[in-house]
C-alpha cells in the first residue's frame, strides 16, 4: 500500500498538521515539531500532545506514516567543537519531541564539512552524533536524507549515506530518506523507468531497501548534476512524470511516508490524487 502526502504546515501548533493533512487527502504527511530556523522551542504542551493524537486519528493517519523533518540549523557534522555541541543537543531535543508525538521517525540533512575538516572526517562526526542520539533516547529511528550536494552538504552520494549507517552501532534505529530532487540534481539519473531501474539497483547496492524509511516526492528546476537543491511541482521540471509512475508501481515502496516538497501548496491535493491515480493495479 503506497502512504501518500505532503510537508504540511504546523503554524499555530503541531496538532494542526493532521488537520492541514487532511484537507489534501494525504495519507501521510511530513511536519516541523518546531520552528526550523530557530535554535530554541518551547517544550511541547501536554494540551498540543493530546490535541495532535486526536487529530492525527480523526485524519485516519497512522503515526507510523508521519516523517517529521528537523531543523536546517542542525548540523551533526559540525566541523567546530561548539556548533557541534549545539547541533547534537538541539537533535536529542528534536527526538524527544517525535517521541511525546507518538512518532517513530525524524528525518534530517546529514551536515556540512564547511571545508574544516574531510568529508570522512565530517561523515565520522555524523555517525558519532547519531550514536549519541539513539542512546539518550527511545522509540525513534535516525532518517538521514539524500541531498543536493549544495556547497559543502554531505549526502549527495549513496557512499556518503552508507559510510554514516556502517559507522553507527544501533543500525536498528537508523534508516534513510530518498528525495528524488536531491539524488537527481546530485546526478542520479531518474528521467526514463531504465534510469530509475539502475539508479534503484544502484540504491540498493550500495545503502540496502532496508534501510529506507521515507520519500520525498519532488520534481526538480535544476538539471541532472547540477547540484542545487530547488524543488518543482510535479511534471514541471527536469525529472517529468515517470519516476513518479516507477515509484507508485514499485513495491519496495510499500508502506512508507512518501511525501511531497513541491513548491505550491495550493495544488498538494491534485498532485496526490494524481499520483495514486499513477497505479496501475
Ligand atoms: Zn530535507
Ligand atoms: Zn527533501
Amino acid at each position: 500500500m503506497k502512504y501518500v502526502g505532503a510537508h504540511v504546515s504546523a503554524a499555530g501548533g503541531v496538532e494542526n498538521a493532521p488537520l492541514n493533512a487532511r484537507k489534501i487527502g494525504a495519507k501521510a504527511f511530513a511536519l516541523f515539531t518546531k520552528n526550523q530556523r530557530q535554535w530554541r522551542a518551547k517544550p511541547l504542551t501536554d494540551e498540543s500532545i493530546a490535541a495532535f493524537a486526536h487529530n492525527l486519528d480523526e485524519a485516519g493517519i497512522s503515526p507510523t506514516q508521519v516523517l517529521p523533518h528537523d531543523s536546517y540549523l542542525i548540523n551533526l557534522g559540525h566541523p567546530e567543537q561548539d556548533g557541534l555541541e549545539k547541533s547534537r543537543d538541539a537533535f536529542v531535543d528534536e527526538m524527544r519531541r517525535c517521541r511525546q508525538l507518538g512518532l517513530r521517525l525524524l528525518n534530517f540533512h546529514p551536515g556540512s564539512h564547511l571545508n574544516k575538516i574531510s568529508e570522512e572526517a565530517a561523515l565520522k562526526r555524523v555517525a558519532e552524533s547519531i550514536d549519541l542520539a539513539l542512546e539518550a533516547t527511545d522509540g525513534v529511528t535516525a532518517v538521514i536524507e539524500t541531498t543536493a550536494g549544495q556547497g559543502t552538504n554531505l549526502g549527495h552520494r549513496f557512499e556518503h549515506l552508507a559510510a554514516i549507517i556502517d559507522q553507527v552501532e544501533e543500525k536498528s534505529r537508523v534508516g534513510v530518506c530518498i528525495d528524488t530532487c536531491h539524488i537527481f540534481t546530485a546526478g542520479y539519473d531518474l528521467r526514463t523507468s531504465e534510469d530509475c531501474e539502475a539508479t534503484f539497483a544502484e540504491f540498493d547496492r550500495v545503502i540496502g531497501f532496508d534501510y529506507l524509511r521515507g520519500v520525498h516526492l519532488n520534481d526538480s528546476k535544476p538539471d541532472l548534476g547540477a547540484r542545487v537543491d530547488r524543488h518543482e511541482s510535479l511534471g514541471k521540471g527536469k525529472l517529468g512524470m515517470e519516476v513518479f509512475r516507477y515509484l507508485m508501481n514499485d513495491s519496495r515502496f510499500d508502506d512508507i511516508p512518501m511525501v511531497l516538497e513541491t513548491v505550491d501548496p495550493s495544488i498538494w491535493a491534485d498532485e496526490i490524487e494524481l499520483l495514486y491515480s499513477l497505479q496501475q493495479h
